[in-house]
């Protein structure tokens, strides 16, 4: 990837952050999933979970309340 395309990703990304906490994304501050202020801007993936009791990848991940959130920070 040249300067182009990196530069295109930050301002793409610059909105959302990722939750350090619980991977939770969101915009500004704190988390709304469990109030942590450790943002991470750098994440990749991104799952809605709608029912977090019946979705695997939920239980995988470990999440409890439904949102938008990063399958893997950094
Ligand atoms: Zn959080």
């Amino acid at each position: 990837m040249g300067p182009t395309a990196n530069n295109w990703e930050k301002n793409l990304m610059a909105m959302q952050k990722a939750c350090k906490a619980c991977k939770a994304i969101y915009e500004g501050n704190p988390c709304p999933q469990c109030g942590a202020n450790e943002p991470v801007e750098s994440f990749k993936g991104k799952v809605a979970v709608v029912n977090p009791e019946q979705s695997e990848i939920a239980t995988n991940l470990k999440i409890k309340k439904k949102g938008s959130y990063a399958i893997k920070l950094g």
